[in-house]
């Protein structure tokens, strides 16, 4: 095949890629059934796989397509980053036409930023803290989609309704869009995340890197890519010459990685660096370059007088302990904050999170946060410690625990949140409800309001309506009935905080589990 066809058929496996992974969110969003697995593309990430593995000491089985992902970067080096990543290909989509290699010169950043990263993630895995997976692009692509895209895009289409309803002949546009796409391609109801702001500023400081120099984030930061680069150290099909180069530097131009360096000796090409793009097997004028296998007689291939160098910077010693030095350090850090030795009181986890090494098996992949119907599940920010940073909590003013629902355990896939059956998830108590008398209605304001003892699901009513007759500030007499939850039954599912009809703070929220045990 030819060179352009080989970089068509890459145009082609981008696009698919980047489609499947959005049909993928937007079916996990609606807890749909999918011919594969919906969380795909963290099965067969490798960053993740070890990562989870190393922090729980235990092999997850969802995880081992991981592994073959792994056994493919032996053969085809960094070949995901180039053609199947769905973050490389946006940011091969919104790399600048003018960039110029020289842009790049001007700054010396090191390639070796991203092997230090993946070794403090690693690092810190081994010590049961997976803080730092934050940095795995398929994990930043999910919060972007699930925090900052969706709701963004759900909240203009709302705006443009809201303008175009009151003009007659364009209102059936608006019944055709509800009907059609609501609850399906559209969330059901608005969600909000209070850290959808930040997600969307990480997605866009990625992109914007793209002007600094192209693939910025692929060649010096990412994580993931560096694994595949290691392995494309030493991987079977890289980039060759297969003879004499007039060292004219068309490849070096043309490689967005910057892996090519041409000198009068002949070019060499950093094989860590390469993702298997093709652009410079295209570019060159006298088709010296190929991607190919070692020749059967594995003698040198010679290019202007230097064989196409494998290349690579290697880790220096102190670079691998600065790396190990972090780990160490920030988890060490991490856990020595006071809010890593006190939990939040307004912690309240996913249904089963709590009593299962969570932090170790939390990936932060956001995959619960995008199939949570009512968008009550929340990254947090410090509520569980910097070692928490961005696993789920129960934020139930935005959102509540679906008693019909149990989409969080079936989606997570390294088992954080276990996969309970629905009767078992029922019975799980993630929090606990308390009414605050100061502000509930018909305690602080003597007027009636039942809806919190309405909206509870627990068939024996957690909350319980107890009839009174009070005095009231007027002196008038009046017949109420006040709330009262029975802790034993309350599972903290939240929704009596969602729907109280306060303004701000509702009048009755969910605490942390602390006190009462589950009555599972
Ligand atoms: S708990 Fe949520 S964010 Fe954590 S690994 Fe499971 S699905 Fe991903
Ligand atoms: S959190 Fe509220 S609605 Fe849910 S079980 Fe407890 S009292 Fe009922």
């Amino acid at each position: 095949m030819t060179a352009t066809r080989w970089q068509r058929a890459r145009q082609i496996t981008q696009i698919a890629s980047v489609i499947l992974f959005f049909l993928l969110a937007f079916l996990t969003y609606r807890g749909a059934e999918s011919l594969v697995p919906l969380d795909l593309y963290l099965r067969v990430n490798p960053l993740v796989a070890f990562a989870a593995m190393m922090a729980t000491r235990a092999f997850i089985a969802t995880m081992a397509l991981a592994m073959v992902a792994l056994a493919l970067g032996f053969v085809v080096g960094r070949a995901w980053c180039g053609w199947l990543c769905p973050l490389g290909a946006l940011l091969d989509w919104t790399t600048p036409k003018t960039w110029k290699v020289s842009t790049l010169r001007a700054f010396q950043v090191s390639p070796n930023i991203k092997f230090i990263l993946l070794l403090v993630i690693f690092f810190a895995a081994l010590m049961g803290n997976l803080t730092f997976l934050i940095l795995d692009p398929i994990t930043i692509l999910n919060r972007t989609f699930s925090g900052a895209a969706l709701p963004a895009l759900n909240a203009l289409i709302l705006g443009i309704e809201t303008l175009l309803t009151p003009i007659a002949p364009l209102a059936p546009i608006v019944d055709f869009i509800e009907q059609n796409f609501r609850g399906t391609v559209l969330p059901a109801q608005q969600t909000t995340y209070g850290l959808g702001i930040l997600f969307a500023l990480v997605f866009v400081g990625i992109v914007a890197l793209n002007w600094v120099a192209s693939r910025f984030w692929c060649r010096y930061l990412c994580p993931l890519g560096a694994v595949y680069a290691l392995q494309a150290k030493i991987s079977w099909l890289r980039p060759r010459a297969v003879k004499e180069c007039s060292h004219c530097a068309a490849c070096m131009k043309a490689c967005p990685t910057g892996a090519i360096t041409v000198t009068k000796q002949g070019f060499t090409v950093d094989s860590a660096e390469c993702v298997a793009c093709m652009d410079c097997v295209s570019a060159c004028p006298e088709s010296v370059i190929g991607f190919r296998p070692p020749t059967a007689d594995r003698r040198p291939q010679i290019s202007g007088g230097q064989p196409s160098a494998v290349g690579g910077r290697a880790l220096s010693r102190r670079q691998f302990i600065a790396s190990a030095a972090t780990a160490v350090t920030s988890v060490a850090l991490f856990r020595a904050a006071p809010s890593a030795q006190r939990d939040d009181a307004f912690l309240v986890r996913p249904p089963g999170a709590r009593e299962n090494h969570f932090l170790e098996k939390c990936i932060r992949c956001a995959e619960c946060v995008k199939v949570c119907p009512t968008g009550g599940l929340q990254p947090s920010l410090f509520e569980a410690g910097i070692e928490g940073f961005w696993t789920p909590l129960l934020v139930s003013r935005l959102g509540y625990c679906d008693f019909s629902c149990n989409a969080c355990g079936q989606i997570c896939p390294t088992g954080a949140i276990p996969p309970l059956a629905l009767d078992a998830k029922r019975a799980t108590v993630i929090g606990h409800a308390y009414i605050d008398e100061n502000r509930c209605i018909p305690w602080a304001s003597y007027n009636r309001c039942v809806v919190c003892e309405e909206m509870c699901p627990v068939p024996e009513k957690a909350i319980r309506l107890d009839e009174v007759d009070v005095i009231a500030p007027d002196g008038a007499r009046v017949h109420l009935q006040r709330p009262r939850v029975i802790h034993t039954l309350c599972i903290g599912c939240g929704i009596c905080e969602y729907q109280c009809p306060l303004v701000g703070p509702a009048a009755i929220r969910v605490y942390a589990p602390t006190v009462f045990p589950s009555r599972a």
